[in-house]
């Protein structure tokens, strides 16, 4: 676990997100709020337990210029909800995210070209639930689809 990243104060409206129902997540949100808040900021809370990525694109979208969006939760979820936020419009220099627990990945096949939901960690193998290739898992994830890239393994 990494510490949760400031929030960027600049930021003249805040959207907070917390996911995957985690304790660790909400108690990030709820000291990004509270820093906010100290700072006269305005806050949307946003808390969600299973993710729905149509409802984080709503919210995003009712952002004005100047907000700062904060995510916090499961890696998966926040991989996916940076994807989602970032196909809204959003900057990355808006966006902040932190990770309460890791042990589950998106992982993108180039072979068959199915993401899947999978219990690994990147730098090591794991067999593609769609085509049953054995893939590597790229240390780098794709911000842009919110997945770890596999390369076939030789
Ligand atoms: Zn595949």
């Amino acid at each position: 676990m990494t510490e949760a990243p400031e929030l960027d104060i600049a930021g003249r409206e805040f959207l907070l997100i917390s996911l995957g129902g985690c304790p660790d997540g909400r108690n990030t949100v709820i000291d990004w709020a509270t820093e906010a808040i100290a700072a006269g900021r305005s806050v949307t809370v946003h808390v969600q337990d299973q993710l729905d990525l149509s409802r984080i694109e709503q919210s995003v979208a009712g952002c004005h210029t100047g907000a700062r969006i904060a995510v916090a939760g499961p890696e998966y979820d926040v991989m996916q909800a940076l994807a989602a936020i970032r196909a809204c419009g959003a900057l990355p220099c808006e966006v902040r995210s932190s990770v309460t627990s890791t042990g589950t990945i998106s992982l993108f096949c180039p072979h068959c070209a199915h993401t899947h939901r999978v219990e690994t960690r990147p730098g090591s193998a794991h067999e593609c639930p769609s085509c049953r290739l054995l893939l590597d898992i790229r240390v780098h994830r794709n911000s842009h689809h919110g997945s770890y890239l596999g390369s076939v393994a030789a």
